[in-house]
């Protein structure tokens, strides 16, 4: 950490260290969220500490889906009434959260975790895709969709994937475009996410 500026004492320099640990935060950024938080009133911090380790503690990883959950596995592949043969691959969490929302969906999930962006030094090997795999290997699946965004790196992350799937699955298919290209599917609305996925087409 370069501290150039003065000297800070132990734990401020701990603090600024540890946040700047963080996506997007850089040294700047941990130094305004340092002071930020050595102004604010101790009840206020602790709560974020709580809240912070109640995280750690209480959410996991689904084991088959790799969604974050409280119950492993999770509410949604421990449902006997979704179709089993049917995996939706998603980015994040919250892209699994929309598509729920539209009630238009009854299949089961995958969770990536990130998009491979080279730019950001995320590789294939970061993303649960070995574990999408695996899964497919061992679990009877007629239709893999791959429901990335429509940007450049989640359609690069749904051609990759969709190579590594050649002759593992009968059907993968990709969502219907009308979703504004470059947005975030967990913004979209759910009629054009319902539509998006009506309309889904063979990759
Ligand atoms: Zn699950």
């Amino acid at each position: 950490m370069n501290n150039n500026s003065f000297a800070v004492t132990e734990p401020v320099a701990r603090l600024i260290d540890e946040f700047s640990k963080l996506p997007g935060i850089g040294p700047k950024s941990a130094q305004r969220l340092t002071f930020y938080l050595i102004r604010m009133p101790y009840d206020q911090a602790q709560a974020l500490a709580e809240a912070m380790l109640a995280v750690k503690e209480r959410i996991t990883f689904c084991q088959r889906c790799q969604n974050i959950t409280e119950f492993n596995p999770c509410t949604i592949c421990n449902n006997p009434r979704r179709d089993s043969s049917r995996i939706c691959v998603v980015v994040e969490p919250l892209d699994a959260l929309a598509i729920e929302r539209t009630n238009a969906y009854k299949g089961l999930y995958h969770v990536l975790h990130g998009v491979i962006s080279p730019m950001n030094n995320v590789g294939p090997s970061e993303l649960r895709i070995a574990q999408l795999l695996d899964r497919i290997r061992e679990e009877e699946v007629s239709e893999v969709i791959l429901a990335t965004n429509p940007s450049l790196e989640g359609e690069a992350t749904a051609m990759y994937i969709h190579r590594l799937l050649g002759g593992l699955v009968p059907q993968v298919t990709r969502l219907a475009r009308g979703l504004p290209a470059g947005g975030d599917l967990e913004y979209a609305d759910d009629v054009t996410l319902t539509r998006a996925l009506e309309g889904r087409q063979e990759f």
